[in-house]
């Protein structure tokens, strides 16, 4: 079983779905994990889950777009914990439609909070991990930012931004003992999915090789193992968790 008894992590995102799943699984393996999402309520429902492990947890509404506030939370993360040894930047939202009718706002809003906003979570970081010369950074991206997908341009050029961005850090921060890397999730049902039309969801089950949707537990331990020694001689790749439905 994966030990994280004494790490800290900061999860965006955790209020729910993939990024509830992450915490949870990190504080079962003995992390501290701090939470954020959009809400004071939502933060702290990841939080409350986190703590049935019996570890500390901190809660931040944030807005991972708001590059301030990320800051904030990171430097009040080192304050009250003395470190930050793993960043999973998981929060993300979709507005799909074809490239034709996408509004301004739904580009700059995927970008924005898809792209940007872990660009800036992985900026707060890297003082306290530099200076640590140690931590270990998963960004959740998409099997679309490898595929496309019509109706997801915006997302999934936020997501191969993500891919970019992960190989380029891995670059940056290798030699400080820094690793990144980024997890590209297939179909995976969480709040996200689950409005899709029924034909979409058959569609995508028939792509599967392995005949089931994806669950969040499958992208935690992706994430925990990511976020562990046994992944100390990996960085700068992107672990596909799709159950073969991109081959
Ligand atoms: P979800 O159930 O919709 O949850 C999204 C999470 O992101 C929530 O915690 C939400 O917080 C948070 N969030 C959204 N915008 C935010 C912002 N501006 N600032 C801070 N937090 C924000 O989505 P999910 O399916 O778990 O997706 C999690 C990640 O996996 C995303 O990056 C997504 O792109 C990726 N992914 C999902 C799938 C899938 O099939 N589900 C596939 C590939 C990749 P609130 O609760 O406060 O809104």
């Amino acid at each position: 079983m994966t030990d994280l008894s004494g790490k800290t992590a900061l999860v965006t995102g955790g209020s729910r779905g993939i990024g509830r799943g992450i915490v949870e699984a990190l504080a079962a393996a003995g992390c501290r994990v701090a939470v954020t999402a959009t809400t004071e309520a939502g933060a702290e429902a990841g939080a409350a889950a986190a703590r049935q492990s019996g570890n500390e947890a901190l809660a931040f509404a944030g807005d991972v777009r708001d590059s301030g506030r990320t800051q904030a939370i990171v430097d009040e993360i080192v304050a009250k914990w003395g470190s930050i040894d793993i960043l999973v930047n998981n929060a993300g939202i979709t507005r799909d439609t074809l490239l034709m009718r996408m509004s301004d706002e739904d580009i700059d809003g995927v970008i924005d909070t898809n792209l940007k906003g872990a660009m800036y979570a992985c900026r707060a970081v890297a003082k306290p991990m530099l200076k640590q010369r140690a931590g270990t950074i998963i960004n959740i991206s998409s099997i679309v930012g490898i595929t496309g997908n019509a109706g997801q341009s915006n997302y999934a050029a936020a997501k191969a931004g993500i891919h970019a961005l992960t190989r380029s850090l891995a670059k940056e921060f290798g030699s400080r003992g820094i690793r990144v890397n980024a997890i590209a999730p297939g179909y995976i049902e969480t709040d996200m999915t689950k409005d899709l039309p029924a034909e979409v969801t058959q569609g995508a089950l028939a792509q599967i090789p392995l005949s089931r949707l994806g669950e969040t537990g499958d992208i935690a331990r992706a994430a925990l193992f990511l976020a562990s020694d046994d992944a100390a001689y990996i960085t700068g790749t992107t672990l596909v968790v799709d159950g073969g439905m991109s081959i």
